[in-house]
């Protein structure tokens, strides 16, 4: 230790006397390093002389500027962001996972799945409804429709006209009459809000109220690739069979097959 304190002694000296020869004596790097990392201490530590600060600082050591700075610690694993970029990344049902949370009592657990009438009307499920929005005003309100007897009119239109549709929606479904809105009577103004996250689509309701037409293709397309129909094909094809399918889903016994 003394023969530090005078090796220390004899820095200092050479320190007063020339700044510039200093600067190649590995020594003087290590005090550098420790004047410069002793900043944030209290200020206390500059008014004493520049020996003493550097005396009382040698415990403390800090590596020098040359080494490289000690890799951080491994990040924890972090399944949620696992999960998510999986699902993402992967465009498979199994992997997002099978089932959902219902987004609608008349919903199931599975994605773009409705329940049955059957089962419905058997937990006392009689009206369905949906929120809308003015394309004018802008006006939101929800609309309400009876299961039973506006499914009763879709399935009829299907079974009497299905051979004229030749696998294609026709018009009034490509381009369906909407409801006037209450706010500024415009008719045919009230879209029904159809969310950006698909597995929340409405899909009970855009039936009955013959609105699937609203849906885009991208929408559709989700529609039947969780319902093992092929994707591929114009809209008016998709949209044709997405109207059989919501049927059968809620009759299989019913004229909706292809
Ligand atoms: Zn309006």
């Amino acid at each position: 230790m003394e023969e530090t304190r005078k090796h220390l002694q004899f820095l200092f000296i050479n320190e007063e006397a020339s700044s510039n020869n200093i600067n190649y004596d590995p020594l003087h790097f290590s005090h550098s390093s420790l004047s410069e990392t002793s900043r944030p201490h209290p200020p206390t530590t500059t008014t004493k002389p520049p020996l003493l600060e550097l005396l009382t600082q040698l415990p403390v050591y800090t590596p020098p500027a040359s080494m490289p700075p000690p890799p951080p610690p491994p990040l924890p694993p972090n399944p949620i962001r696992n999960t998510t970029g999986l699902s993402r990344s992967r465009n498979n049902t199994e992997e997002m996972g099978a089932t959902i949370q219902p987004p609608f009592p008349w919903a199931t657990d599975r994605r773009a799945k409705i329940d049955s009438l059957e089962s419905l009307l058997s937990k006392g499920i009689r009206t369905i409804t949906g929120e809308v929005q003015c394309k004018k005003c802008e006006h939101r309100c929800t609309l309400e429709f009876d299961l039973e007897s506006k499914f009763r009119y879709i399935g009829s239109l299907i079974r009497t006209k299905k051979e004229t549709f030749r696998e294609r929606a026709p018009a009034e479904w490509m381009n369906p009459t909407l409801p006037t809105c209450p706010s500024c009577n415009q008719p045919s103004c009230l879209k029904p809000i159809i969310p950006s996250d698909k597995t929340s689509i409405n899909w009970l309701f855009l039936l009955l109220g013959q609105m699937l037409g609203c849906c885009t293709l991208e929408q559709l397309k989700f529609f039947c690739q969780h319902n093992l129909i092929h994707r591929t094909g114009a809209k008016n094809r998709l949209l044709y069979y997405t109207y059989l399918a919501l049927c059968k889903q809620l009759d299989h016994k019913g004229p909706f097959d292809r």
